[in-house]
């Protein structure tokens, strides 16, 4: 199944865009000034982003993050293949154009949950000749799933480092969904010298008043779907037992800010930890 310099049809069959509630992936694209959302994700974005306006620019900077991240992990931790799971809806840089800037060859896996972010993923994210991107339709809460999936095993080889990629994703599990356990059984499938990256949303930076209507929005099992923000020690517990990578578990911005794209925000307008962490 593997393809070079387009997108292999890996992954479960597409099921049909559900068009009238709000989808993660859409109302992210909604903040970013995309155009790929429909009006049930700008009205849940909008609201959102009346309690919290800074929203817009929390998106921007875990983009920017995330760029930082890949860079980081081709350039200077030698990563040539990636499993990025929680896509999103292409926003150029995307994963593959960071990462085979630096090393042409660099393979890619896209996957996602939402039917929307797969079709646009396969049509919009060509790799670069040398290199392989892929994207399948599959479940973070099913991780087994995504490991035997044929696309992934004919583009990852898991007997050599992966960079496992969880931006802005695993605020969208709640605690009965055994993220902790999710997270292990994807870090115990790769081999030593692979690294994971992640960012995560969290309350800790926030006024009280802005806190109580953010809640009051997003509960668990509300129509804007689950969104379970968590402290610093909770987002640390994903990362517990690896190598830290300098400097640790921190906001977002303070994530080797300096790099490219370089950070541009405050900690309180972005409310977000970034880390990652080596496996050993
Ligand atoms: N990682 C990208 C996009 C973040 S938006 C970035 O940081 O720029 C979060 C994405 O995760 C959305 O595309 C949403 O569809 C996806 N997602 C949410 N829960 C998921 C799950 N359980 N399994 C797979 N994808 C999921």
């Amino acid at each position: 199944m593997r393809e070079s310099g387009a997108l292999a049809n890996g992954g479960t069959p597409q099921t049909a865009i559900d068009t009238s509630r709000p989808h993660p992936a859409r109302r992210y694209d909604h903040w970013l000034g995309g155009k790929d959302n429909f009006a049930a994700d700008r009205e849940s974005a909008d609201r959102i982003a009346k309690a919290f306006p800074q929203i817009r620019t929390a998106a921007q900077e875990n983009h920017r993050f995330l760029r930082r991240a890949v860079a980081f992990l081709s350039a200077e931790a030698g990563v040539k293949q990636f499993l990025d799971i929680g896509t999103g809806l292409p926003t150029s840089p995307n994963v593959h154009e960071v990462t085979q800037k630096i090393i042409p060859a660099s393979r890619v896996v896209y996957v996602d949950n939402d039917p929307m972010v797969v079709s646009h993923a396969r049509g919009l994210m060509t790799s670069s000749p040398q290199g392989t991107t892929t994207c399948i339709q599959a479940d973070l809460r099913t991780p087994d799933t995504i490991l035997a999936d044929p696309a992934v095993r004919a583009t990852i080889d898991l007997t050599e480092p992966v960079g496992l990629l969880l931006i802005a994703i695993l605020h969208f599990l709640d605690d009965n969904e055994n993220p902790y356990d999710l997270v292990a059984r994807l870090v115990a499938a790769l081999p030593s010298g692979s690294y994971i990256a992640l960012s995560h949303a969290t309350l800790d930076p926030l006024p009280e008043d802005v806190i109580e209507q953010l809640t009051a929005l997003t509960g668990t099992g509300g129509d804007q779907g689950t969104f379970r923000p968590r402290t610093r020690a909770d987002v640390a517990r994903f990362v517990d037992g690896l190598d830290l990578i300098d400097p640790g578990v921190v906001p977002i911005v303070r994530w080797r800010p300096d790099r490219s794209p370089q950070a541009a925000a405050s900690v309180a307008d972005t409310a977000m930890y970034g880390a990652i962490a080596r496996i050993i």
